[in-house]
């Protein structure tokens, strides 16, 4: 989200309608700093909120409909306008706007009172970078709808129903991280999450006082298989977990003696990347609660290779974005999200984020990939009022 953004929506919401907006809310994208696919298996997670958010201007409506117009669609991007009904609110709706939809059917599920009302956004999340543009606009649209009708939900509780826009209504099966780092996040701060029970610790993180920045490189492959890749390393988990007779390999406390009861290699490996992942997390927010950032880089290094060595859900243009991320000088680099694409964070020396990113692009070039884009993440704020 740019300031300018909020002037973006307002001045189109008023030139569409003909009057004001009554506010403008925004929520955030996220990157995940450590803790990959530790969240379905009961385990820690560390994203933080981006500076990239989805803006969105609101007012209510007398005919109890719904519209919504993205900013980013349409020819030449002029925008596209979608609407709704309650009549319309049923599960399984497709397009994108079913994302704003089911925030409106999980908000009246939960017993709220929503009046129709109409919302105009725009997003700076690049979408489907695994960067949670959808958490960031089903977010948005909660805070704009809860906003409108002054309803009073926890924060907590708000990004359990955008969750179940996307789980039961858009049909994404997620965990809360996403939804959770969108609400939740403060700037300056990572979040430590715990998936079970939904413990939630913001945790400094001082990249600035260390000297450093955080490179986010989105390789922007093609996602090939991933929903099957996905079920696949969920179920082996599962079952992982069941031969272990623990409820969910979060509750593995003794590695060696887990693999040395499992039976087959593959199955160990996805065992030891979850729980030594897990112990990552936790070493990562140990460290940052003594402000020590720099130390965060091996974590970095050694959730990558467990993600490429043990679990097996990298690619090759992410393994390449990570070692030429190293080789320009790195501290520590990871592929962040769920695999097979997507982004890698670095973390680099303060102002020399560009000249890693520019060798990244270098060797993509010559290896036949198509050019990465990149930014600086910065740790802002979870979902607001804008205005
Ligand atoms: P990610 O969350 O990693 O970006 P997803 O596939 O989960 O990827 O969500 C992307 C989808 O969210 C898009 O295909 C679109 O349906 C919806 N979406 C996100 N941002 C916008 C936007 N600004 N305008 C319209 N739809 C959006
Ligand atoms: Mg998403």
């Amino acid at each position: 989200m740019s300031p300018a953004d909020v002037d973006t929506v307002t001045q189109d919401f008023s030139a569409r309608f003909g009057r004001e907006p009554a506010g403008v809310w925004s929520a955030p994208g996220r990157v995940n700093l450590i803790g990959e696919h530790t969240d379905y298996n009961d385990g820690f997670v560390m994203p933080f909120a981006l500076a990239q958010a989805v803006t969105m201007a609101a007012a209510p409506r007398e005919d109890g409909r719904w519209s919504v117009t993205s900013l980013n669609r349409g020819e030449g991007q002029g925008g596209e306008t979608e609407e709704f009904g309650p009549d319309d609110l049923q599960p399984g709706m497709t397009g994108w706007q079913a994302y704003v939809a089911g925030v409106v059917w999980a908000l009246r599920e939960a017993g709220h009172q929503v009046r129709g009302a109409d919302l105009v956004l725009t997003s700076d999340v690049p979408l489907g970078a695994g960067l949670s543009s959808s958490a960031a606009l089903e977010c948005a649209a909660l805070a704009a709808l809860a906003g409108l009708d002054e309803l009073e939900i926890e924060p907590l509780e708000r990004a359990k129903l955008a969750r179940r826009c996307e789980n039961e209504f858009v049909g994404a099966p997620t965990g809360l991280m996403d939804q959770a780092a969108s609400t939740l996040c403060t700037v300056g701060h990572a979040l430590f999450f715990d998936c079970r029970t939904f413990e939630a610790r913001q945790v400094h993180l001082a990249l600035d006082e260390a000297g450093l920045e955080l490179l986010v490189l989105d390789t922007r492959t093609p996602h090939t298989h991933v929903d099957g890749e996905y079920a696949d390393r969920r179920r082996t988990c599962e079952e992982a977990a069941g031969i272990l007779g623990v409820p969910a390999l979060r509750d593995v406390t003794d590695l060696d003696a887990a693999l040395a009861a499992l039976p087959d290699d593959v199955m160990r490996r996805r065992v030891r990347h979850v729980v030594t992942e897990d112990a990552r997390v936790l070493a990562a927010a140990d460290l940052l609660a003594r402000d020590r950032v720099a130390e965060l880089a091996p974590l970095l290094d050694a959730s990558h290779a467990s993600m490429r060595d043990d679990f097996e859900i990298t690619v090759p243009s992410v393994d390449l974005a990570v070692a030429t991320a190293k080789e320009a000088g790195a501290l520590g680099a990871r592929m962040t999200g769920g695999g097979f694409g997507g982004c890698v964070i670095a973390l680099v020396a303060a102002g020399t984020a560009d000249a890693v990113a520019a060798r990244v692009a270098t060797a993509f070039a010559g290896a036949g990939h198509g050019a990465p884009t990149h930014f600086v993440g910065l740790p802002s704020a979870g979902a607001g009022r804008l205005r």
